[in-house]
């Protein structure tokens, strides 16, 4: 059945239309302009009004845990369940990412092939959730951060063999752990445990086969090493200084943000291993030198959550635009464009993240419109996945 959407439309590629319409026909964008201007639908249609609010695209997350749901303990959570566990807990986080609008995500760990086996079950029409792109298992280094999202690795040889393994079972790209991290405090943020040539073997595997290749990295010297051996997105960005920003601008990687990781972290840091809080307490600050930083240079800033992370439940890509205007200085419209087509750029789907006709058929309608205040985008009255209707707790329809 055709669905009809009518309001506020705010296309994040093109200027926003006052009393706009889209129309979404056989699940693909077939119109978007004046509601006056468009197409005489026939027969039984969806019909959905933005009233007050203001329909724009389905939300993308570029950075998910779809096997964690935002425990205390992350790695405890992960490394006491079985696969059989951890793929429902997935299952579970798929269905609330999708009733809070995000619509397409990339999963950047996860053990036994979970993450890529529900992402394929939700293509197949067999699972309710958005569109998932995976990297499979994390490659860390011996003793680095995230094991249990990943495999240790070492040596080029090695490197290269693991991104073949992963990206042959159904990976959408690769995950570079090339620094290390506020959850494992045993590494230190600063470390570099990859060589330029490792990270560069594995890198070059994914890029040949046109895959994504993102680089968890907060160290300087990591960051630069993965920039520079082809990383396509530097994740977390906390401690990047110009020499960095610099070689981010002239490799054309993306930045993605997860600062909503560490602010509900340290919003319930009495419940959190102390060691993890202070690691956080440090990287706050100075990630938002750094990331005021990128954003001043131009460099395209997508928004993600890393959800799956301490008190960081699935679903709340919305909260870090909102951190993305509050503490980075985006505009409104730069927020948006943050959750939606800059962070599709990372999934490498162009097609993702605007309204625009040819488009999957994935929409959201607000209650206000996220133009006036970002916010807005928390509160998500429908969703619609590829012009079909989602349930979603606060809907209207
Ligand atoms: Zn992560």
């Amino acid at each position: 059945m055709p669905v009809l959407l009518r309001g506020r439309v705010l296309p994040v590629l093109a200027d926003p239309i006052p009393r706009g319409a889209v129309v979404i026909e056989g699940g693909v964008i077939t119109y978007v302009g004046p509601a006056a201007r468009a197409p005489h639908l026939t027969g039984e249609v969806t019909e959905v009004d933005a009233g007050d609010g203001a329909v724009v695209p389905g939300l993308v997350d570029a950075h998910v845990h779809l096997v964690a749901d935002g425990a205390a303990d992350f790695a405890g959570s992960v490394l006491r369940s079985g696969t059989e566990q951890l793929a429902a807990t997935a299952a579970a986080n798929a269905r609330r990412t999708l009733a809070a609008g995000t619509v397409a995500v990339r999963d950047l760990g996860a053990p036994d092939g979970i993450a890529v086996a529900l992402g394929q079950q939700i293509a197949a029409g067999r699972a309710p959730g958005p569109e998932v792109t995976a990297a499979g298992r994390a490659l860390t280094a011996p003793g680095g951060h995230i094991p249990y999202l990943g495999v240790e690795v070492r040596g080029a040889g090695e490197m290269a063999d693991a991104a073949r393994v992963e990206l042959s079972a159904g990976a959408g790209g690769i995950k570079l752990v090339a620094t290390g991290g506020v959850l494992t405090p045993g590494a230190a943020l600063g470390n570099a445990p990859f060589a330029e040539a490792e990270l560069a073997a594995a890198a070059a595997v994914a890029r040949d086969q046109g895959r994504w290749v993102a680089a968890h990295a907060i160290g300087h010297e990591g960051t630069r090493r993965a920039l520079r051996a082809g990383a396509t997105s530097v994740e977390h960005g906390y401690l990047l200084d110009d020499e960095t920003v610099e070689l981010m601008a002239t490799t054309g990687a993306v930045l993605v943000t997860t600062q909503v990781a560490v602010a509900r972290m340290l919003r319930n840091r009495h419940l959190v291993d102390p060691a993890v809080v202070a690691r956080a307490e440090e990287v706050q600050e100075v990630a938002i030198t750094s990331l005021r930083r990128a954003a001043r240079a131009g460099i395209p800033i997508a928004g993600a959550t890393d959800a799956g992370t301490p008190f960081n439940p699935h679903g709340g890509v919305a909260e870090e635009a909102a951190l993305l205007v509050a503490d980075i200085g985006l505009t409104t419209a730069q927020a948006l464009r943050a959750v939606t087509a800059t962070a599709a750029r990372c999934l490498l789907r162009p097609d993702l993240g605007h309204l625009s006709v040819g488009a999957p058929g994935h929409v959201v309608v607000t209650g206000a419109d996220p133009l006036d205040d970002v916010t807005a985008l928390t509160d998500v009255r429908a969703v619609v996945l590829a012009g079909r209707l989602v349930d979603t707790p606060g809907g209207t329809t």
